[in-house]
């Protein structure tokens, strides 16, 4: 019998069961305490920042770096079309607009269709409050053409780096760049603390006001006193305690998910119009560089050329009871954004229709993958018979 095969499952061992029994037993089971702290310190170094705040989710840390940079309503803020809806949702809850941005053939966004979607914005009268690029499926983004368009405009950037902690580019890890960062520990992500993020930063003040916000916006006085509007956005002692084990593991994980980077890569070179998401990795081996996570590994279609879809493979893969999923529906497609600016160039919309995720996870053991390989490669030899 073999049970379901899912696209990144949670790689959760003994380590962080052990862990998550001692900080209960230690009795800091209050929302705050030393695990909160130490994890707070270890995702600082690991990121290149000065601090790390930890939160509830990604969500919520969209949402406070946001709110730090002023972001309310009437603005506008320009982000990836190509991104889960959390990115746009945040920007929403602040009263902004999101404006759509289309994406370069990795699926990250475009550093010239940035620059003139802020400037179209600008002409038409609208304050750009802030650019926020995501690192599609765990590949870091342009972030020095991204910050360069928004520079000259005079706009930051807070980055959406949710799915690409453990990736580096041009010698920076992944959230170390931008005014500030956001990661996510939700259970599908590359680490998880079953659900939680962080929000980067390397400035005193956008640490010390996102703590704030995120307990209430409390006054540090004896009774409960409330100059501002809060949120109960903190990381419990407990799932920090899990999370500082998932960091230590962090290099493990990318091992073994590298490790299905390359065998899909065996796999479907042999294919004409059948390639991997998102080019070239950008291994630097003198730098020891990998420009992505390997999150999800993920292949494009080319249906004139290969004479069958995407989602046929994903059909033949479901028969087996392995998840394939579509690349993320764009946000201008989204009904519930379809009446947002969108500045596209038909690339998302075409990675949406040709793009397909395959199981990637840490926690595929060897035989649940080669499970998966033999079943792509079945209807790899139907299909070119
Ligand atoms: C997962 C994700 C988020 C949200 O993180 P949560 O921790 O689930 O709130 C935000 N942006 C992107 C791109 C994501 O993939």
């Amino acid at each position: 019998m073999t049970s379901r095969t899912y696209l990144s499952s949670p790689d959760v061992t003994q380590a962080e069961e052990d862990a998550l029994v001692r900080a209960l037993r230690s009795g800091w089971v209050a929302p705050l305490g030393p695990e909160v702290d130490a994890f707070e310190a270890d995702l600082a170094q690991a990121t290149d920042r000065a601090y790390a705040v930890a939160l509830s989710s990604g969500t919520a840390a969209l949402h406070l770096g946001l709110l730090h940079l002023g972001v309310g309503p009437g603005d506008v803020v320009v982000t990836s079309s190509m991104t889960f809806a959390a990115t746009a949702n945040a920007i929403t809850y602040t009263g902004a607009t999101p404006v759509f941005v289309d994406s370069d053939e990795t699926g990250n966004l475009d550093p010239a269709l940035v620059e003139q979607a802020i400037e179209d914005q600008q002409r038409a009268g609208a304050r750009v409050g802030a650019v926020v690029p995501v690192d599609l499926l765990g590949k870091v983004a342009d972030h020095v053409g991204v910050s360069a368009a928004a520079d000259r405009h005079g706009v930051p950037v807070l980055v959406d780096a949710a799915e690409s902690l453990g990736a580096r580019r041009g010698g920076r890890p992944a959230g170390a760049d931008g005014v500030g960062a956001v990661v996510s520990f939700n259970g599908n992500k590359i680490i998880t603390t079953s659900g939680g993020g962080a929000l980067l930063c390397d400035d005193p003040e956008m640490a010390e006001r996102a703590r704030y916000l995120a307990t209430q916006a409390r006054q540090p006085v004896v009774h409960y006193e409330h100059v501002d509007i809060g949120y109960n956005y903190r990381l419990s002692n407990l799932l920090a305690a899990v999370g500082r084990v998932q960091l230590a593991r962090l290099p493990q994980m990318l091992d073994r998910r590298r490790g299905w980077r390359r065998r899909y890569r065996e796999l479907v070179a042999p294919v004409d119009g059948l390639t991997v998401f998102g080019g070239q990795d950008g291994v630097d081996a003198a730098a020891g560089e990998d420009h992505d996570n390997f999150w999800l590994t993920s292949v494009v279609v080319d249906e004139a050329v290969t004479g069958w879809s995407a989602d046929e493979l994903r059909l033949h893969l479901a028969e087996a009871d392995i998840e394939a999923r579509p690349l993320w529906k764009p946000m201008h497609l989204q009904p519930v954004f379809a009446d947002r600016p969108a500045y596209t160039n038909g690339t998302s919309e075409r990675l949406f229709r040709t793009g397909l995720s395959l199981p990637s996870g840490s926690a595929l053991s060897d035989d649940q993958f080669e499970r998966v390989v033999t079943h792509v490669r079945t209807f790899l030899e139907r299909k070119t018979l």
